[in-house]
C-alpha cells in the first residue's frame, strides 16, 4: 500500500539547522515571522568543528542576550602567540581593536549550536530533525521541496521562501542550478581534541611554524584540552583515514615542536583539505542561500561560522520585513549584495592567509617570517588584522539598504552602512551602554540634540514615530544634564556618543536591527526618513 503524500504550506522553509539555520529561525521569529527547520540530521551536532566565536559574533550574540553564555562556557583568548618552535617571532594582540568584546572565544561548535538552538526554541522554533529534502522546485512567486522523514513518510512543502543554509555541499544549490567557483587550495589540514600537559597560557592560540609545516594549539574549555590543527604536508594522508589516531599527532608533536608529545584522551579527530568556494548569485527566485551553502573557506582564521551567522543576522530581519509585506524584495537583494561582497573579502583573506602559513620551500618560509616581524613592529598592521579576521571592519556604505542625507559641510562619525558606534549613556534608570539601551527587533531611531533640551526635539520626535510606526521606536539624546530623565530620551553629559557618531549639530541617525546604520539626516526633516522607507518598500 502507498501512503499519499501530504501537501503543506508555510511562508518561510529554513532547510539545514546547522548554526546558520538556527540563528535564522531564531531573528525570523524574533522579528514575527514563524519559519519551519528542518534537518536531516537526527539530532545536534556532536562534533567540535568551529572552534572560533569573533568579536563581531560575540557582539551579536550580545544583542541576542547569548553572549555571557558562549563567554562563560568558552575559553576567552587575548592574542596570538606566533613561534619558529624555538623562539616568538611576532604576536598578535586581540585587545587592540575597540569592542566591547576585545576577544574570542574558543567554544567547540556542538556547545555553539547548543547555545542557539536552546535560544531558537525559546523564541518557539523547534528544529524537525531527520527531515531530508529530497527534491526542489523554484518557479515565479514560490518554491517547493520534497522532503522524506526518518520513516520513510514524504510531505511536499510549497513555501513563500526557502532559505539554504544545507552546508557547503548543498543540495538546494545544485538544483536551483546556481553555479561558483570554487578551488582546492590542496592543503591539508589534521584536526584533534586532545588533552596535553602544557604549561603554556591558557588565554593564547599558540602558533609555531616547524620543520615542515605550521602547527597550531588553541586552549579548549576541559582541564588541559587543546584542540591542534596541523598544515600535513605527508604523502600518506590518504593511509591516515577521516579520523587519524592521537598517534600521528604525538609524532608530529615531537618532531615539529618542543612541546611534550604526551597527547591524550582524544575526543575528535579529523583530516580535512581546505576548499574555496563561491556561489555566483545568493537567490534565484524565491530560493536563497545562506551560510556554507553560498561560501565555504579554508579554516584558517576560523571565519566559516561566523561568516554563516552574520549572513542570517543580516537575512532575518529582512525577510520577516518582506513577507510581513512591510517592504520589498529591493531587500533580499540588498542582503545579496551586501553578503556576498562580504564572502568575497572573507575568501580572498582566508586564501592569503592559509596560503602564507603554510608556505612550504625555504626560501618563501624566509620571507614569511620577515614579515611576521615586521608585522610585530608595525602596531597599526596589527590592529588592521585584528579587526579584519575579527568581522568588525566590515560595513555596507555601498548597499541600496542604506541612505545618506547628512547635509553638513565635511561631515565626520560613522557613515551609513557602518556598525552603529557605542557609548555610555544615562537614562532614567542610570548608566547603560547604548547598544543595551536599543536592545530588541525593529528599527532604532536617534535623534542628536546636542545642548536642546529634549522639548525642543519633541515634535521632530512625534514627526519621526509618526512616520516609522511598528517598523521602529524613537529616542532623543542630548547633552543637557537633568534630573529627572523622561522616557524615550538618553543624556550624554560629556559629549561622548554625539562626538562618536559626528553629531555636531542636531542629528538623525536610525540604526537598523542588525546594528548597522541605514540612514543619517538632518534631525528635523522627515523626508529622508521617508525616503529610506519608500526603499525598503522597493
Ligand atoms: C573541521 C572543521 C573545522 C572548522 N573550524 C572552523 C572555525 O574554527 N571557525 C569557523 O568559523 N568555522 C569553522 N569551520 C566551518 C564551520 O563548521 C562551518 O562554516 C559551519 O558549520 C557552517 O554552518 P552552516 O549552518 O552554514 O552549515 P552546516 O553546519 O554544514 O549545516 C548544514 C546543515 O544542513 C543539513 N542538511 C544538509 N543537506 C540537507 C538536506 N538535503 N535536507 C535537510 N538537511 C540538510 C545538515 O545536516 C546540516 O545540519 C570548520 C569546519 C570543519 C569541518
Amino acid at each position: 500500500m502507498t501512503t499519499e503524500m501530504r501537501h503543506t504550506t508555510s511562508p518561510v522553509l529554513i532547510v539545514g539547522a546547522g548554526p546558520t539555520g538556527l540563528m535564522l529561525a531564531a531573528e525570523l521569529s524574533r522579528h514575527g515571522v514563524q519559519a519551519r527547520l528542518v534537518d536531516r540530521r537526527s539530532g545536534p551536532v556532536r562534533e567540535s568543528r568551529a572552534l572560533a566565536v569573533l568579536m563581531r559574533t560575540l557582539e551579536t550574540f550580545d544583542d541576542l542576550g547569548l553572549a555571557g553564555s558562549v563567554v562563560r562556557d568558552g575559553v576567552p583568548i587575548i592574542g596570538i602567540q606566533i613561534s619558529d618552535g624555538a623562539d616568538e617571532v611576532a604576536s598578535v594582540e586581540l585587545g587592540k581593536a575597540e569592542s566591547p568584546f576585545p576577544f574570542s572565544v574558543a567554544l567547540p561548535q556542538s556547545r555553539t549550536e547548543e547555545i542557539l538552538l536552546e535560544h531558537t526554541t525559546r523564541l518557539g522554533v523547534e528544529p524537525e530533525w531527520g527531515t531530508e529534502v529530497i527534491a526542489w522546485r523554484g518557479d515565479g512567486d514560490s518554491t517547493s521541496v520534497i522532503m522524506r522523514r526518518a520513516d520513510g513518510a514524504e510531505e511536499e512543502c510549497t513555501a513563500e521562501w526557502l532559505v539554504a543554509c544545507d552546508g557547503a555541499h548543498s543540495m538546494i544549490r545544485e538544483a536551483a542550478r546556481i553555479g561558483g567557483a570554487g578551488h582546492d587550495l590542496n592543503r591539508t589540514f589534521l584536526l584533534a581534541d586532545v588533552r596535553a600537559p602544557w604549561r603554556l597560557p591558557r588565554d593564547r592560540i599558540q602558533v609555531i611554524f616547524g620543520g615542515h609545516g605550521v602547527f597550531a594549539a588553541v586552549p579548549l574549555p576541559r582541564p588541559d584540552g587543546w584542540r591542534l590543527v596541523i598544515d600535513y604536508e605527508g604523502d600518506d594522508v590518504h593511509e591516515l583515514g577521516p579520523h587519524p589516531d592521537i598517534e600521528v599527532f604525538r609524532r608530529l608533536v615531537a618532531a615539529e615542536t618542543t612541546l611534550d608529545p604526551a597527547l591524550s584522551d582524544p575526543l575528535w579527530t579529523t583530516q580535512f583539505t581546505a576548499r574555496q568556494q563561491r556561489a555566483e548569485r545568493f537567490r534565484s527566485g524565491r530560493t536563497i542561500l545562506c551560510g556554507d551553502a553560498a561560501h565555504s573557506h579554508s579554516p584558517v582564521g576560523g571565519q566559516g561560522m561566523n561568516t554563516g551567522l552574520q549572513d542570517a543576522y543580516n537575512l532575518g530581519w529582512k525577510l520577516a520585513l518582506v513577507v510581513q509585506g512591510a517592504a520589498g524584495e529591493m531587500l533580499i537583494d540588498s542582503y545579496e549584495q551586501e553578503r556576498s561582497n562580504v564572502a568575497k573579502q572573507v575568501l580572498r583573506r582566508t586564501e592569503r592567509a592559509t596560503k602564507a602559513v603554510t608556505l612550504h620551500s625555504p626560501v618563501s618560509r624566509m620571507m614569511r617570517d620577515g614579515v611576521l616581524h615586521l608585522l610585530d613592529r608595525i602596531r597599526r598592521a596589527e590592529e588592521k588584522v585584528v579587526r579584519s579576521f575579527g568581522g568588525l571592519n566590515i560595513e555596507y556604505r555601498d548597499s541600496p539598504a542604506v541612505l545618506d542625507r547628512w547635509q553638513a559641510a565635511g561631515p565626520s562619525g560613522p557613515a551609513p552602512g557602518d556598525v552603529a558606534p557605542d557609548g555610555f549613556l544615562r537614562d532614567r534608570n542610570g548608566y547603560e551602554t547604548l547598544r543595551h539601551l536599543l536592545r530588541g527587533p525593529g528599527h532604532r531611531l536617534l535623534l542628536f540634540g546636542g545642548q536642546q533640551q529634549p522639548a525642543a526635539l519633541a515634535e521632530a520626535a512625534d514627526r519621526a514615530r509618526a512616520v516609522l510606526g511598528s517598523l521602529g521606536r524613537v529616542f532623543t539624546v542630548v547633552r543637557k544634564p537633568m534630573l529627572d530623565v523622561p522616557a524615550g530620551v538618553f543624556v550624554d553629559q560629556h559629549g561622548d556618543v554625539h562626538r562618536r557618531y559626528g553629531a555636531d549639530r542636531p542629528a538623525m541617525f536610525l540604526i537598523r536591527p542588525d546594528g548597522y546604520l541605514g540612514l543619517r539626516a538632518d534631525a528635523h526633516d522627515v523626508t529622508p526618513l521617508r525616503e529610506y522607507l519608500d526603499r525598503l518598500r522597493q
